[in-house]
């Protein structure tokens, strides 16, 4: 809930409304558990929200990788049992949590572990929040990034992962910035004209994990509903209209996408967007496709020197408790 939703509950109980400010304050900067301990609002007021509202709808289940791991995956069980994955990494001063959006995904990517199970249901804000709140209490240190790129498409469940992200966005609760936050999406044109359109100032990663029409599809089926050119062409509208850049993923795969004549194609694709490029050496998942060796990840880099753009590399962290990219699933 925003502090909106908590003004029209706090009204329904014919409180003042800056009772509702108080409660933000309680969930999204104290990050209480019960709402007995948000001791400043009065008691009948606390008995009435603890009768009708749940603070957190989320359990974990299990915890893969130890307090000390760089890499640590969290199973969590929703309140109709279904469950989630969500991953927290830290590197140097950078805690990033990785949250998931949906119950599986219905885009189907045939790297990806979350696409084999199909979409079993949108996640609400409050489960989306929760996973940030629940794994703040986990972490030795504040989260200082979140990235959208957990189970689901984000862009699917467009309305509520915006709202999620404006919660921890907000100066009263979370208080992340704004360019601490990334959502990443398959290609939903659509909806990247609507972000666009809206002015949302998260940033946008987009996968593209290949450099023609007909290689996308290969391994992508969503490309058939939205072909490259028209998704080139709505980042481009994207940055025109907000000067930010975007990060193209390209999942790294031996054989399929990683050769020299790839990195020329793709260097072609996107030199004139303005962008940053990020490299994620696939992670196997048991599937038809390899991750190709180190040498041939750094042979394909190679290409891009002269390139005028940035381009990283995605060493996924936690690929050895299948807590890498595309490696959240359960079954
Ligand atoms: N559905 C969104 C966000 C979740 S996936 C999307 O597809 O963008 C986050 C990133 O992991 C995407 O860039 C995706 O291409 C990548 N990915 C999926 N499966 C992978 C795998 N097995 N190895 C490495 N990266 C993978
Ligand atoms: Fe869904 Fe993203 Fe996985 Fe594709 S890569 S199946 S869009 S979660």
């Amino acid at each position: 809930m925003n502090l909106d939703d908590c003004i029209s509950i706090v009204t329904e109980y014919d409180e003042q409304k800056y009772r509702a400010g108080q409660i933000f304050n309680w969930i999204y900067k104290r990050n209480v558990q019960s709402f007995t301990e948000m001791e400043n609002l009065p008691k009948q007021l606390k008995l009435n929200l603890s009768d009708n509202y749940l603070l957190n709808p989320l359990k974990i289940l299990k915890v893969t990788g130890a307090k000390s791991a760089k890499t640590r995956k969290f199973l969590l069980e929703c309140q109709d049992g279904e469950r989630i994955e969500s991953v927290l990494m830290k590197e140097q001063k950078r805690i990033t949590i990785c949250l998931s959006s949906q119950i599986g995904c219905a885009l189907g990517c045939e790297f990806c572990a979350t696409g084999t199970m199909g979409i079993i249901r949108n996640l609400t804000v409050g489960e989306i929040v929760a996973q940030y709140l629940l794994l703040l209490k986990e972490s030795e240190k504040p989260i200082t990034n979140v990235v959208f790129m957990g189970m689901g498409e984000p862009f699917l469940n467009y309305n509520n992962v915006v709202k999620s992200a404006d919660l921890l966005n907000h100066p009263d609760g979370i208080n992340l910035g704004a360019r601490h936050i990334t959502v990443s999406t398959a290609g939903i044109v659509p909806q990247v004209i609507q972000y666009t359109q809206e002015r949302h100032r998260y940033k946008l990663a987009i996968s593209l994990n290949g450099s023609t029409q007909e290689q996308r599809l290969k391994t992508m089926p969503i490309a058939k509903k939205y072909p490259i050119d028209k998704l080139i062409e709505s980042v481009k509208y994207y940055n025109i209209e907000t000067k930010n850049l975007v990060t193209f993923e390209y999942v790294l795969l031996a054989y399929i996408n990683d050769s020299e004549s790839d990195a020329k194609s793709l260097i072609n694709l996107i030199s004139d967007v303005p962008c940053k490029l990020n490299v994620i050496p696939y992670n196997e998942i048991g599937g038809k496709f390899r991750r190709p060796s180190n040498e041939k990840v750094r042979d394909f880099l190679s290409n891009f020197s002269n390139a005028s753009f940035t381009v990283t590399t995605r060493w996924s962290k936690g690929a050895d408790i299948n807590a890498g990219c595309g490696q959240l699933v359960v079954n």
